[in-house]
């Protein structure tokens, strides 16, 4: 939890309506901020918010915390392409990466216009312990992703990534989707390349 509400307030009967509206307000900011906001029946906000990196940085953790139109964002991102994308998969999705703020893009080597940086991106794959028999390498996983993001989800770029053995699928989604490029690509260590 971020934000913590305070402890037992005693309050004179005529501060009774200021008092509910702090609380009230409180409370706003309180749901705002409860990672474990559920964005949809298979995503809540703690998961669009994860990085081992992030996690495991010393001396201390980099808290990666949101502001309220991160979280719009990210609503959108898994409104239109994470969920659709989940339902006709019919597999878990694991984010290994979903918002980032500056520091944590900057701990990953992120690009500076990164659509991580706007709640706009998530790099997922399959969790090894849901892959069908047939996909169950990192490669088969997220190729397997990115035939069913290709048919169901909104989004605006779909990368099928790889970096030595390791690979992933980021996809994004554009706050102002309309504007959605409906680009598919590939970067192999680190060379792009269109695909279709
Ligand atoms: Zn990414």
């Amino acid at each position: 939890m971020l934000l913590k509400l305070g402890a037992t307030v005693k309050v004179a009967p005529f501060l009774r309506s200021q008092f509910i509206q702090l609380i009230d307000k409180q409370k706003s900011m309180k749901e705002l901020f409860n990672t474990d906001m559920r964005l949809s029946e298979h995503f809540t906000l703690k998961e669009m918010l994860v990085s081992s990196k992030a996690a495991n940085h010393k001396p201390e953790p980099i808290p990666n915390i949101p502001l309220k139109c991160h979280i719009t964002a990210l609503q959108n991102l898994v409104d239109r392409t994470l969920e659709p994308l989940r339902l006709h998969l019919g597999l878990p999705i694991q984010v290994n990466s979903g918002y980032r703020c500056e520091m944590v893009n900057k701990l990953v080597g992120g690009v500076p216009t990164s659509q991580h940086l706007k709640g706009e991106a998530a790099d997922i794959t399959i969790p090894r312990s849901s892959r069908p028999f047939a996909h169950g390498t990192d490669e088969q996983a997220a190729r397997l992703i990115y035939i069913y993001a290709k048919e169901y989800a909104d989004y605006d770029q779909l990368i099928l990534e790889h970096s030595g053995t390791s690979w992933w699928v980021h996809i994004s989604c554009k706050i102002d989707y309309l504007r959605n490029r409906h680009e598919k690509l590939m970067i192999e260590n680190g060379r792009t390349k269109n695909l279709d």
